[in-house]
């Protein structure tokens, strides 16, 4: 079940400097009063907006000074990049827990607050509320699986460990093994973090991840064997292991030739803005549904959002991947101006690529709920077609702000999802296609 978030005040006592097109900020440094004054209590990188961030750095800077206002010192690691400021400003954050260091969990901003002095803000011993009662003990990500280098940092904007993303992903497991069970997976692994060397493991080879299930040699002959995970310990395995983020076929193993769903990948100009965005995944569900066929999206977690349309399991790859260029290539036809299906970044200067290649046998698109390698650690979110115009960006969701989502979600957003429309000869009529001999 999943854990409650906790929220309260803090200090503010310094920032990093922003990475990446990011402005203002990167972090937050966080303190609370103890006895003896103020100690340090963890950092906060997301949960900002441009407009948050705008604000609070303009706050900042007048209130710089050389030295750290704390009286404990920092690790090596924990003072890297810091810029320290006066003890004045108090902002509100949630998180998920308080460690045996006294640092917060991933941490995530909520908003600056003016009402509450400095001195009366203190490490706040979470009141055994109702909700709080309910949730169960933080699962340690245990589970029978030794995380080797606990705390080594995978992700350097939000400040997460190697551990903070194991429980991480033993806390959404109930989520995400829905769409990893009876799949080949193929694994992103990033051992040094997300800044280090990666590494897309598609077979069991070389190098074993505890727990995971092996597929059968027939899959995929001459290769390794094909994985599957199908279990949280195969998942913390996989994590032991570096992964960052999990990649799914479009069929399940036991009827590998025919696939049960296809994906358009929409895929941005970088420069577009937000809003065209929407509007192509509003266009793009709006021929679906001419079409007769049901979709359900997605947040890449990257840059785009992903329409993943489910199949009865009876065409084979070769027809599925063609019906899926046949659409981009219907979308591009009828809207040259802001789609193309031809890959390339010349090709979709101020447009979006609905991205149909992701379709072949072997290929795989990123599983909803896996976290994605990218700074903040942003993760694949289903969301509804009544959430889609409100949505604020492929990376809305982090490893940081998730919870939030999800423990307060009423209904599944990927409702009726079902696998039992069919590619029917009409459809191929109204796309002005053919299927492949
Ligand atoms: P975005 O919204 O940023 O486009 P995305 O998930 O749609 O995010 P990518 O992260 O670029 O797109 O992933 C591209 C696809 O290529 C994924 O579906 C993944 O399965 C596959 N892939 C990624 N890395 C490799 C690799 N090294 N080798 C083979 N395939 C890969
Ligand atoms: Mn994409």
């Amino acid at each position: 079940k999943l854990k409650c978030r906790l929220r309260q005040e803090f200090v503010i006592v310094g920032y990093t400097r922003p990475q990446g097109s990011r402005t203002g900020f990167g972090a937050l440094l966080l303190a609370v009063n103890d006895d003896n004054g103020l100690v340090y209590a963890g950092r906060v990188g997301t949960g900002f907006d441009q407009h948050a961030l705008k604000a609070i750095y303009a706050q900042l800077t007048p209130l710089a000074r050389k030295t750290s206002p704390l009286q404990n010192s920092l690790t090596n690691s924990q003072a890297r990049g810091v810029h320290w400021v006066e003890p004045e400003l108090v902002g509100e954050v949630n998180f998920a827990e308080w460690t045996r260091e006294g640092v917060v969990r991933q941490a995530s901003f909520v908003a600056m607050r003016s009402d509450k002095p400095v001195a009366q803000i203190i490490h706040e011993q979470p009141r055994a509320a109702k909700s709080l009662k309910q949730a169960s003990v933080p699962k340690k990500a245990g589970n029978g699986v030794n995380i080797t280098h606990p705390d080594r940092v995978i992700d350097p904007r939000s400040g997460t460990q190697k551990q903070q993303l194991a429980d991480f992903y033993a806390s959404i497991s109930e989520w995400l093994l829905p769409f990893l069970r009876h799949r080949p997976v193929s694994l992103l692994r990033a051992p040094d973090g997300i800044e280090g060397e990666q590494f897309f493991q598609k077979h069991a080879e070389r190098l074993a991840i505890p727990h995971i299930k092996q597929l059968d040699q027939n899959l995929d002959p001459g290769h390794a064997r094909l994985m599957e995970i199908d279990t949280t310990k195969a998942l913390l395995g996989a994590v032991q292991m570096g992964t960052i983020e999990l990649h799914t076929w479009g069929a399940t193993a036991d009827k590998i030739e025919t696939p049960d769903r296809f994906v358009l990948d929409l895929d941005p100009d970088p420069a577009l803005p937000w809003k065209s965005m929407l509007e192509a995944a509003q266009l793009t569900l709006s021929v679906l549904d001419e079409l007769g066929l049901e979709a359900f999206v997605k947040t890449s977690g990257g840059k785009g959002l992903h329409v993943v349309i489910p199949l009865a399991r009876r065409d084979g790859w070769e027809t599925v991947k063609a019906f899926a260029k046949a659409i981009a290539q219907f979308m591009a036809q009828q809207l040259p101006e802001r789609f193309t299906a031809t890959s390339g970044p010349k090709n979709r200067i101020g447009k979006i690529f609905i991205d149909y290649l992701r379709n072949a046998r072997g290929a795989s698109t990123v599983a909803a709920y896996s976290v994605r390698a990218r700074p903040g650690l942003p993760v694949s979110v289903p969301v509804s077609k009544d959430e889609l115009n409100g949505l604020r960006g492929a990376q809305q969701w982090t490893v940081a702000n998730l919870h939030e989502r999800l423990s307060t979600l009423k209904d599944d957003p990927w409702a009726g999802y079902a696998n039992r429309q069919k590619i029917s000869k009409k459809m191929w009529g109204k796309l002005g296609a053919q299927p492949p001999q």
